[in-house]
């Protein structure tokens, strides 16, 4: 089976990575070449172009940064066609970024009509999930079609689920990661305040990973430098999820939330700090760089 992979970012590029030691005959592609330079060095196939990575395949993976950029590469822009043009029918695509489901069902319905199957698949468990092919998929589409997708979507992640219908992996991952942005914002708040009383940041994230304050920002994603050697707070916040991003995803929140008329409280005022945070400058750091934003001086 032949797989084209677009879009090699901090998270695509370990996937296609995961998908090549796993034995599966892929070309991928990117924008940037810098992106696709690790990739070309460690023998994963290089196509000129998104079209030429799709010329014959059976399956198309997408790890795009958001619902403007997906859009625009599948249904085109500018009275340029999109890739759906160049996709066999038949074929299968998985859309693994996260963007609005409003925009992965036009994407899902244009497919329909040429006879391609399209699936959201978006993911959780960060660039270090992407590495160890752990990530958690959350899948919207036709039963069908996911099971053509589960055994691809297996070798890049550990747990896969079928949320519902076309855009029901994306209404599921905007739920999960409104509820990420407030908790990594709260423990952030909570560390910063220990720390300004005199207590070691590593002793206290110990002491609340084992009590009930206890989640994955203290697991997996601690903030505070120094403490989690793998975690982006270590590296100069850099390599992770960047605030930019989390930004647009509790904008997507936001924006749902105002069209079903739901309360979201919490989800709107973390939108509001990662906004001040990104106007500061740090748009471009991993999204737990928020903890700067909340420490004394
Ligand atoms: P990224 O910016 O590192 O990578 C995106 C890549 O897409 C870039 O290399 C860019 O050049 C490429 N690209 C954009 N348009 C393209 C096009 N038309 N053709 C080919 N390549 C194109 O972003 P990322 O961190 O890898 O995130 C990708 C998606 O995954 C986002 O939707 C993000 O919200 C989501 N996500 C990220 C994380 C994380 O920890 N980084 C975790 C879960 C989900």
């Amino acid at each position: 089976m032949k797989i084209a992979f677009i879009g090699l970012g901090h998270m695509g590029g370990p996937m296609a990575l995961n998908l090549h030691r796993a034995g599966r005959t892929l070309r991928a592609f990117d924008l940037s070449a810098a992106a696709m330079q690790p990739l070309a060095e460690a023998g994963v196939p290089m196509a000129a172009s998104a079209a030429d990575a799709v010329a014959g395949a059976e399956v198309v993976i997408s790890m795009l940064p958001a619902s403007r950029h997906v859009q625009a590469l599948y249904l085109g822009e500018a009275g340029a066609p999109g890739l759906l043009a160049h996709i066999g029918s038949g074929a299968l695509v998985i859309d693994s970024s996260t963007i609005a489901a409003a925009s992965a069902r036009k994407v899902a319905q244009a497919g329909a009509e040429r006879g391609v199957a399209v699936v959201d698949a978006p993911v959780s468990g960060g660039t270090a999930g992407a590495r160890a092919g752990t990530l958690t998929f959350m899948v919207g589409g036709a039963a069908d079609h996911v099971e053509r997708a589960r055994p691809v979507l297996a070798q890049m992640g550990a747990n896969i689920f079928h949320a519902g219908s076309s855009g029901a992996g994306q209404t599921a991952k905007m739920c999960n990661n409104m509820l990420l942005g407030v908790l990594m914002i709260g423990t952030s708040e909570a560390l910063a305040l220990g720390v300004a009383n005199g207590l070691d940041p590593a002793v206290l994230s110990d002491i609340m990973r084992r009590s009930s304050g206890g989640n994955w920002a203290l697991e997996k994603y601690n903030p505070y430098p120094g403490v989690m050697e793998a975690a982006p707070a270590s590296n100069h916040y850099a390599g992770g999820f960047t605030t930019d991003l989390m930004l647009k995803d509790l904008g997507l929140a936001q924006d749902n939330a105002v069209s079903t008329g739901a309360s979201t409280p919490l989800g709107a005022l973390a939108r509001s700090l990662y906004a001040a945070h990104s106007l500061a400058g740090r748009g471009a750091l991993d999204f737990s760089s928020i903890l700067q934003l909340l420490q004394s001086r």
